[in-house]
């Protein structure tokens, strides 16, 4: 299979271990008719290139709005983040969308593949959506790379209800890596396995990183979190705890451990 289907993406001249994010001051509210909710507040921290990033933290404490704001979906109401030294709060909407369309592939926690397309056609479909600049003629051997690249070969032709959860999930990945984007993001990707997939689609996720990917992820499982190259931590929209990863922290370090009574709050403490 050509290679040039599938290139790692060098950033900005940047060596692994550069930072290709760099979130500064993010702060995020939301006017309701009666009060003002702080949901991120003062969140400055980077990820570094080709990293398996997590962030952990008890629900409720940010996590999701901070993705959503990484890619771009939602606005800060203030601060920036400078994405391969590229400021994306400057962007307009159809400019981010395109954006988003070819630095970020998604990977969400129940698959959301389309259920009527087969696994191939659901690949083919990032390519469609994201307007993939290699020529037209290419698209299907790309999209049987990446399931090639996620252990699916042979399984092309399957729909989703004819594929398991932990199968499903990968041709995810392969959706998600369709346009070749610098970063993966995954919202609890292995939220919705047995544990024994859930590690298999991690091990994926790992070996993307070889490959020149950055992966951000946000997890409740303490042993996916421990596997993680750098991290933050974030409670009631502040940043708690991190590693390796340049944060301004908002509180006294707490160290990561896990509290099995607290988990109605999340779990993670
Ligand atoms: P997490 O992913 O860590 O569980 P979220 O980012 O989903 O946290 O939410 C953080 C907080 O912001 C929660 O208290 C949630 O209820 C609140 N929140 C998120 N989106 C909205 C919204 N659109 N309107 C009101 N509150 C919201
Ligand atoms: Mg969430």
């Amino acid at each position: 299979m050509q290679q040039t289907a599938f290139n790692s993406y060098q950033g900005p001249g940047a060596p692994a271990g550069a930072a290709l994010v760099q979130a500064e001051h993010l702060t995020h509210f939301i006017q309701t008719p009666t009060q003002k909710i702080t949901i991120l507040n003062d969140v400055s921290f980077s990820i570094p290139l080709q990293s398996m990033f997590a962030i952990i933290g008890p629900s409720g404490s940010g996590k999701s709005t901070l993705l959503n704001i990484l890619t771009g979906i939602d606005r800060p109401s203030s601060g920036r983040i400078i994405f391969a030294g590229e400021e994306i709060r400057a962007k307009g909407e159809n400019q981010l969308a395109r954006w988003r369309g070819q630095h970020v592939g998604i990977v969400f926690q129940f698959f959301q593949l389309v259920p009527t397309l087969t696994a191939l056609e659901n690949v083919l479909l990032a390519l469609e959506l994201g307007r993939n600049k290699a020529p037209r003629s290419s698209w299907r051997a790309i999209a049987l790379h990446c399931l090639e690249i996620v252990d699916l070969k042979g399984y092309e032709k399957r729909l989703p209800s004819e594929l398991s959860g932990g199968q499903q999930q990968r041709v995810a990945i392969a959706r998600a890596l369709a346009n070749d984007p610098p970063v993966i993001i995954a919202d609890e990707p292995t939220g919705n396995l047995d544990s024994q997939m859930a590690y298999a689609i991690f091990d994926i996720l790992v070996n993307l990183t070889r490959r020149g990917k950055t992966i951000l992820y946000v997890t409740h499982d303490l042993d996916l979190a421990k596997k993680a190259t750098a991290g933050i931590m974030l409670r009631d929209g502040r940043i708690v705890n991190a590693f390796n990863a340049n944060a301004v922290i908002a509180a006294p370090p707490t160290p990561m451990r896990y509290s099995p009574g607290a988990q109605e709050q999340g779990g993670l403490r």
